[in-house]
Parts: structure tokens; sequence; C-alpha cells
């Protein structure tokens, strides 16, 4: 087998890069293990959040806010093409504080990020709670980040996969097994089925990116870290926005389930639902909008981040030339798809990626690799 470009799985970094690519007129195969999009990619909350999860201005902040800026296009596009709707929804996020700590701490972010000139409304409790009628009466106040939101990311990986079908882009199912190099680049992979040879391979594949042979990174580059999920059901709707605690989120969908998450576990890749995981999100959901201890659990479960050393995604190209990087998202693979497929896209077809890769680069682990 042959094309001009092999993407190494199908989850949403994976399909979104190959629906780029095929746009673009070229021959692309995806090859996936499992289902397309059925790992991390599905078990995501869906919140599109650089104001939260990027803590503070830089170039991680700057990622987020390049990726966040291209979802209208995206969605619009991905929807048109897929025939899925992905059940976008804005009003904002909000990181509420239920200590005096924790304000303080909002304070002297929000602080940073207005000198930087980025968006954010510092609320009071009654202003917060005005917003969202649902949160507890112990909330001190919150940072709004109001052009932010979220998505059904369930809804996104079958809305990329069909796109980049659409789009001309083969999926294989199967396990790829290795990159292969001749001359000191890649040339392609060693599949489960066969050999197949390619001008480019975009290694894609999560947090079991380092379990493909010649991978290229340092080890440790790439580690699962556990994440569970429980939702609940509320009637009518008890929240509209995305909101965090200190210590994890609720995420509303627009039928009245909420999304309680989540976890942080180095627990390798042990797939299961633990009690302990569970008290933890139900606790989060409760403190921060009590009625929800009324509200029945109808869902759980959890998946595995594609976590990067220091939390931020590894995009580009690395020291093996014909060799690309969609992987290490961490905590925030569904806010950078968007950043993730034209950036990879850009570096494939040899042009100037819209964003500095550099901070992002597989090479910032150093030659001695991850410590
Ligand atoms: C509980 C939880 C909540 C999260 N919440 C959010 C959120 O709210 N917002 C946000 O932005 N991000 C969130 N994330 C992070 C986000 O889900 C991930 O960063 C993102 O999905 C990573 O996408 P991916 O395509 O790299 O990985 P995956 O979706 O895991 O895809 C990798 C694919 O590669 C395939 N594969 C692996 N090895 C091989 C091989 N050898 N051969 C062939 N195929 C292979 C796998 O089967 C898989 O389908 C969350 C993650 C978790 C677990």
């Amino acid at each position: 087998m042959k094309a001009d470009v092999v993407v190494i799985g199908a989850g949403v970094q994976g399909c979104a890069v190959a629906w780029r690519l095929a746009r673009a007129g070229l021959d692309v195969m995806v090859l996936e293990r499992a289902i397309p999009g059925a790992e991390a990619s599905s078990a995501a909350g869906g919140i599109l959040s650089p104001g939260v999860e990027a803590l503070e201005p830089g170039p991680f902040y700057a990622l987020g806010r390049a990726s966040l800026a291209r979802y209208p296009s995206f969605i619009a596009a991905l929807e048109r093409e897929s025939g899925v709707a992905v059940g976008h929804r804005g009003g904002g996020t909000l990181e509420v504080a239920f200590d005096d700590d924790h304000a303080r701490l909002l304070a002297g972010r929000a602080s940073k990020i207005e000198s930087a000139g980025l968006p954010v409304t510092v609320l009071d409790d009654a202003e917060v709670r005005r917003l969202e009628p649902g949160l507890s009466p112990e909330a001190r106040g919150a940072l709004w980040f109001e052009d932010e939101g979220s998505l059904d990311p369930r809804a996104l990986g079958r809305a990329l996969a069909l796109a980049a079908g659409a789009a001309g882009a083969t999926f294989i199912a199967g396990r790829v097994l290795g990159i292969r190099q001749a001359g000191g680049r890649a040339v392609g992979v060693d599949h489960e089925r066969g050999p197949i040879d390619a001008g480019a391979v975009v290694l894609a594949a999560g947090a079991w990116s380092l379990q493909v042979a010649g991978h290229g990174l340092p080890a440790n580059a790439v580690r699962p870290v556990r994440g569970q999920i429980a939702v609940v059901a509320t009637t009518p709707p008890l929240l509209t926005r995305v909101i965090f605690s200190g210590h994890g989120y609720a995420v509303p969908r627009a039928d009245g389930r909420i999304l309680l998450g989540s976890t942080m576990e180095e627990v390798g890749f042990e797939k299961a639902v633990t009690a302990g995981g569970l008290r933890h999100v139900l606790e989060v959901g409760i403190d921060l909008a009590p009625a929800i201890a009324r509200a029945p659990v109808v869902e759980s479960w959890s998946n595995f981040r594609p976590a990067s050393p220091d939390g931020e995604p590894i995009l580009g190209p690395g020291a093996v030339p014909g060799l690309f990087y969609a992987t290490g998202h961490t905590r925030n693979g569904i806010l950078l798809c968007p950043i993730t497929a034209d950036a990879i896209a850009a570096c494939v077809l040899g042009e100037p990626p819209p964003v500095e890769l550099a901070p992002f680069s597989p090479l910032r682990f150093g030659a001695g690799g991850v410590q």
C-alpha cells in the first residue's frame, strides 16, 4: 500500500489533520487500530477554555486563543461537510472561587490577563449567581471568559471522521507497529497488514504514541493520565455554562445533562471507573451546585489524556525528516484541534505554519530527553 501521507491514529487530531490534507488534494490514509474517535477524544468534557486552562498569558495561552478563534469557521465547514452537528455552546466559561485564597489568586490572574490585552470579566458573588442561579451560595466571585464555551466531543470525533472520509481520506483498520525510515527520513509505516509507503507520516496516536516503534520522541514525552467523568441529568437544566472550581468542573449540555469531571490519575493504562474517582467528581459537582445531589447519575466513563511533561502539545516536525507530531495534547486536545489541524497540515505541505511552533516542538525536551 502507498499514500502521500499516513496518519497514525483517528482521534480528533488525526482525523482533523487528515481532513485538512485530503481537502488540499493529498492522498491520505488514516490508520486506526480501534474505532475512530473512541478513545480520549470521546471521553472529553469538550471545554474550550484557554482562559482557565492556560492560566497566564504566554505561548500556550496564545495557541489556545488561536484555536478558539478558528472554531466558528471550523465548525461551520465541518457541520456542512459531515452533516453532523457538534453541539457547540457559547456563553463563556466561569472559574468560581469558593474561598478567599482562591478569590485572591483569581484576581491576580485577571490583572495579568487584562494587562496582556486579553478578554476576562471579574464578577462578584451576586453577579456570578445572576448568571448561574443554580450555583452554590458559597461562591465568592468568579472570572468570566465570555467568548469561550464547549462542544460535544463525541459528535466532533464523528463529524471529523466523516468529513475526512468525504474529502477523500481512506481509513484502514489495524495497528501500526512502527515508523519506517530510509536514508534518515520517514518513508512509511509497518502496519499489521503489511508495509505502507508514504511521503510523510503524522503521529497522532494519543496516549499510545510511544508504543509506535521509531516514534523519535524521548522516553516519557507522552504518558497516559486517566480522567474519569460522571454525568448527571437535571430537569429543567440547572446550569448553562461551563463552570470550574479549584477542584474540577461541570459542563452542562443543552438537554440538562451535566458532565462532572475530572480526575488526573497516574495509573498507566488501567481503564476503570472507580469509587474514589466517582466520589471526587460528584463532590465537585455538588459543591458547585448543591441541587446536583438530587440528580440521577446517568453515565460514567474514563480514558487517557495524552500527557506531555509540561502539559502542552507536541506539534510539528522533530529530528526525523518526514515525521510530524500531533500528540501530547494533555487536557486541551479538543480546544487545540483546529490549530493542530492547520499547523500540521501546513508543515506537511511545506507551508509556514499559522503560529510559531518552536515552543511546542518535540525538540524542546532537549537532547537529554524528558527530565
Ligand atoms: C476525562 C477527560 C476529559 C477531557 N476534557 C477535555 C476538555 O474538556 N477539553 C479539551 O480540550 N480536552 C479535554 N480532554 C483532552 C482530550 O480529550 C485529548 O487531549 C484529545 O482527545 C487527544 O486527542 P488525540 O486524537 O490525540 O487522542 P485519542 O482520541 O486518544 O486518539 C488516538 C487514537 O490513536 C489510536 N492508536 C493508538 N495507537 C495506535 C496504533 N499503534 N495504531 C493505530 N492506531 C493507534 C487510538 O486507538 C486512538 O483512537 C479530556 C480528556 C479526558 C480523558
